[in-house]
């Protein structure tokens, strides 16, 4: 089997500065690890199309989409008035540039054509190695390294385009999809599971009841066996929601050579729960998985996480 990969040199334009983790070299690293890993056989690469700003619409509010779209005319406009990098604070660790809305439309997009291909095409797997990530983008504002909602518009998109009833995201990166739950939370049409690192940012309150999102907060110092026991409580409550399509939020920063957080996955793990949902997707959803990037700030750990990844969802 073989699965398309969605990505894009636009998303490697937004550069947030030679000290911020979520870095363009990101996908060049994950590029470079399917190559030597020999996973690139079973790639097919795509280009990510620009999302449609009247769809972002839906998925966020009006008034923070045309916020991004003013603020992009702004940049160009200073970029061509001589300022040497001009940028805009969009929150505290999330900065624009001149080319990061585009960089973000190009991730949105591939989220999109991923839905699209895994039920046109004989591929019914798709990989986006896009950024900016999106699982901290609320509805109206950007937050931690994210702009838009790309996990969130993916899904919105099966739903309301493509006629599904019924769509599971699965977050595994270290930080809990706070911005996914801000936009989804209250839709019985989306089930999302979250994984993640307890009192650590974003700072979820686990307690809060949200009927449609499942929270697993484990302790810093977590080791692959006892995050797969925990994660594991998940797979019987997806195999009775039997979705129609799986969306992962692919975040690698939960391995134990992650500098952000403190949990302590390896490859193996994120091949082994890729299994897991590869399994419930075969059972329920003619196999069709779209994964997205999020975070994932050791090079090397990503690239070769990624490999682990994809390669459960080309075997199985
Ligand atoms: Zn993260």
């Amino acid at each position: 089997m073989s699965i398309t990969l969605f990505s894009h040199a636009d998303c490697e334009f937004h550069n947030m500065g030679d000290m911020h983790p979520e870095a363009p070299e990101r996908l060049g690293q994950i590029r470079d690890q399917l190559i030597a890993s020999g996973m690139d056989r079973f790639v097919a690469y795509d280009q990510a199309p620009l999302a449609d700003i009247e769809q972002l619409k839906i998925t966020h509010t009006p008034e923070y989409i045309d916020y991004l779209v003013e603020q992009d005319l702004r940049l160009a406009v200073r970029a061509e008035q001589g300022e040497e990098i001009p940028s805009v604070q969009l929150d505290p660790d999330t900065l624009m540039m001149q080319h990061s809305f585009k960089a973000a439309l190009r991730a949105a997009g591939a989220g999109i054509a991923a839905v699209d291909e895994v039920f046109d095409t004989p591929n019914n797997r798709a990989f986006c190695a896009v950024r900016p990530p999106g699982h901290h983008a609320l509805k109206d504002a950007a937050m931690g390294f994210c702009i838009l909602g790309n996990v969130a518009i993916a899904a919105h998109h099966a739903l309301n385009n493509r006629g599904l009833e019924r769509v599971a995201i699965v977050d595994f990166d270290v930080h809990h999809g706070n911005g996914t739950e801000n936009i989804v939370e209250g839709d019985e049409r989306i089930r999302l599971y979250s994984s993640y690192q307890g009192n650590f940012y974003p700072f979820p309150d686990k307690d809060a009841a949200r009927p449609n999102v499942i929270h697993t907060p484990l302790a810093a110092g977590t080791e692959g066996e006892a995050f797969r026991e925990a994660v594991s409580a998940w797979l019987p409550d997806i195999d009775a929601f039997a979705p129609q399509l799986i969306i992962i939020s692919a975040g690698f920063d939960a391995h134990i050579e992650d500098p952000l957080a403190q949990l302590r996955l390896r490859e193996s793990d994120y091949n082994w729960i890729t299994t897991e949902l590869v399994a419930l997707a075969n059972k329920h959803s003619g196999g069709r998985i779209v994964s997205m990037l999020e975070g994932g700030y050791n090079l090397g750990a990503l690239g070769r996480s990624v490999v682990a990844h994809i390669k459960a969802l080309v075997e199985n």
